[in-house]
């Protein structure tokens, strides 16, 4: 298993692209501005989409996803996502006034997508890989994923402010090799980050306490502009072992 890091930023601009990962070729987890740097047999060649929760910075790729490359399909792009994500999409985006319901166009019996329920903690095996959905604690319904391969695991967080079961889960995973936990404020905005139910470096120290396992961090969704100094905070609360950043092309082999 392949996975791609196509956009690992909080925002926009220069060469920052929202939250997106591709696994080999056919599966994304989110779908945020990475997913337009993709060409367009990339783009065809998607079959899953997994959503760690709706916010607009890991959905907003779906759409264009769909009106481009939907009609070459010849099955369904499948949505996967607890249903409370699903319903959102649903009412507020696919909703024939944001942008025409392709879960039942061209016709309902043959849609360009098909929605997927994912109960939060189920598991999902496709071709040897296996896509688990972990909660996490955000805003808005959100869940984290644990993906595993032929060589091991990594652990996803999405979105989310200080939360257990997310690191009850990655501690009892054993061939857990890599994490990509979000870090998206710095110490001086921890207010901010409680309020928005992100973290700040001083929070991602508590969280990393609580992880049992020698897997490698690394750092996303950093707020655009401020990524030194949110990775010079971290690496002040965390002298070793210090987390990397998460770079935009960055591949894990699993
Ligand atoms: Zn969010
Ligand atoms: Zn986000």
């Amino acid at each position: 298993m392949k996975i791609r890091i196509l956009g690992a930023s909080g925002g926009i601009g220069a060469q920052a692209r929202t939250t997106s990962l591709l696994v080999d070729r056919d599966i994304l987890i989110d779908a945020g501005t990475g997913v337009g740097d993709l060409t367009l047999p990339e783009l065809r060649a998607i079959d899953h989409v997994f959503l760690t929760h709706s916010h607009l910075d890991h959905v907003t790729m779906l759409p264009f996803l769909l009106d481009t490359v939907g009609a070459d399909r010849e099955r369904p792009v499948m949505v996967h996502a607890q249903e409370a994500t699903l319903d959102t999409l649903r009412r507020h985006l696919f909703n024939g006034q944001l942008w025409p319901d392709f879960s039942r166009l061209p016709t309902p019996e043959a849609p360009l997508m098909t929605f997927q329920t994912l109960p939060v903690g189920g598991e999902v095996a496709l071709n040897g890989r296996t896509l688990r959905s972990i909660p996490v604690n955000h805003v808005v319904p959100a869940v984290g994923y644990l993906a595993r391969g032929a060589k091991g695991s990594l652990a996803f967080s999405g979105d989310t402010t200080v939360t257990d079961e997310f690191w009850k889960v990655l501690s009892a995973t054993g061939d857990l090799r890599h994490v990509i936990i979000e870090t998206s404020f710095m110490d001086e905005d921890e207010e901010l980050s409680r309020i928005s139910k992100h973290l700040c470096p001083s929070m991602l120290a508590g969280e990393l306490g609580k992880l049992k396992s020698a897997a490698k961090v690394h750092i996303t969704h950093l707020m655009p502009g401020r990524e030194d100094d949110i990775m010079r905070e971290i690496a002040r609360h965390i002298p070793n072992n210090t987390p990397r950043r998460l770079e935009r092309g960055q591949v894990f082999e699993l």
